[in-house]
């Protein structure tokens, strides 16, 4: 039996050092204080630019990107609480989850009553420091453990610290292009704006440099780009100022939160029958825990920018849990520890697979259509009734039937309830037999 019909997903096809790598890029990439500009976004870069040659883009501050504009840079070097005895109770250096990003500066003295609009806690979730922005409205405050804030005392005043800045510079993103024998493009994007969040980006950003790595040195039909871009901003301004490229993208796909232990999910383009809505599908449905397919809807990541209608791109959005859904998202428990190794790698595997799946896909046709081919003397079947087969039958047999010059092997997996990984191989070997065109 070839073992390319095993119904398993193949973990072992992946080395075994796999998701460890994986772990260990997000693991590098999750200290960093991370906003839509500034140093944060260029640490990430040079992360990623260890592992990938990496062309990096700067787009000033002020800049158009569509009906926005591109942000200035946002520093931090200190924010802290001091609470009436003089102890720091809200500290930035422990946690970069403890100021709100983007917050304005800010010092002085004020009473609990006149701190508290400025201070964020998860009372459902008391343990945990939510992650909050104020990107667009000058704004500082500090997000905290709920428990935390109900030990604040009420009686004296607090002293608070906000020494950001906001300065003309530009907002950064990365780029790095594997050329195929094709110069139409398939495109994977991640964002890069969240700090310290393990799933809810570092994931993305890590699994998408591996899954390069990974390509890299093959023969590829299609030219792969990935983008490392910060959220909705950095999109924009990349859909403005690449209009040559943008004609030349036939599969997009936007990707998070790959490491949790949910999912897969896939969400499908705004179109909703794109070739990788069909691909994704395929290689959810044949994977071991089936994932789940659910139509476009514009909220999520990128993918809102790339399927807007004055672009209507091929990009669906692939995800673990999904974005929202599981009760670390935006918080403290988004760690280190809960994202896996084993899922950052399954993740990885889903997303070569339906490369592969893009790359093999083609209409083949059957050489000798009139009845059935003896299948025998070309070795493709035993001679002895009843003994094993040695080849995968079943998906020789739907190749021929199927293969008239119409159906795609994507067509034929899907109509014959075969993974595609065993109908390309059946593929191959009937045209190895002069059976297929
Ligand atoms: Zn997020």
């Amino acid at each position: 039996m070839d073992t390319a019909t095993s119904p398993e997903r193949p973990e072992a096809r992946s080395d075994p050092g796999l998701g460890q790598r994986i772990h260990a890029t997000a693991a590098e990439l999750f200290p960093i204080c991370r906003s839509l500009a500034g140093p944060g976004a260029r640490a990430t870069l040079d992360v990623i630019a260890r592992r990938i040659a990496l062309q990096r883009v700067e787009t000033p501050s002020g800049a158009s990107a569509h009906d926005w504009t591109v942000p200035r840079e946002w520093q931090v070097r200190e924010a802290w609480i001091r609470d009436p005895d003089g102890r720091i109770v809200v500290d930035f250096a422990e946690n970069n989850l403890h100021l709100l990003n983007y917050s304005v500066p800010f010092r002085g003295r004020m009473t609990l009553d006149a701190l508290r609009p400025h201070l964020f806690s998860l009372p459902e979730q008391p343990g945990l420091i939510p992650y909050r922005t104020a990107y667009w409205e000058p704004q500082w405050g500090f997000c905290l453990r709920h428990d935390d804030f109900l030990r604040l005392p009420e009686r004296g005043e607090y002293e608070v610290c906000v020494d950001t800045a906001h300065v003309d510079g530009a907002m950064s993103h990365g780029e790095h292009v594997l050329r195929g024998a094709s110069a139409r493009e398939f495109v994977l994007t991640t964002h890069i704006c969240h700090p310290s969040l393990a799933n809810d980006n570092c994931s993305g950003i890590a699994v998408l440099a591996e899954l390069a790595r990974t390509l890299a040195g093959r023969r590829l039909n299609w030219t792969y780009r990935f983008i490392f871009a910060p959220a909705t901003l950095g999109a924009l301004a990349w859909l403005e100022r690449n209009p040559d490229t943008v004609a030349r993208i036939d599969h997009g796909l936007v990707v998070s939160c790959l490491g949790d232990g949910g999912g897969p999910n896939y969400k499908r383009s705004r179109r909703g029958n794109a070739q990788i809505d069909r691909v994704m599908a395929h290689v959810l449905a044949h994977g071991t825990p089936r994932g789940a397919v659910r139509d476009f809807a514009p909220d999520g990541y990128d993918e809102r920018q790339f399927c807007s209608p004055g672009y209507d791109l091929p990009f669906g959005l692939f995800q673990r849990s999904r974005h929202g859904t599981f009760r670390e998202y935006h918080t403290s428990a988004d760690n280190l520890d809960f994202i896996r190794p084993e899922h950052l790698a399954a993740s990885h595997d889903i997303l070569l697979e339906a490369i592969e799946i893009v790359e093999a896909d083609h209409v083949p046709r059957n050489l000798s259509p009139m009845g059935e081919p003896q299948l025998g003397r070309r070795g493709l079947y035993t001679q002895i009734g009843g003994a094993a087969q040695t080849v995968d039958i079943e998906s020789i047999r739907w190749v021929l039937s199927l293969a008239d010059g119409r159906h795609s092997l994507l067509d034929i997996a899907e109509r014959a309830g075969l993974r595609f990984r065993a109908v390309a191989a059946a593929a191959r070997r009937l045209r190895e037999v002069g059976l297929l065109a």
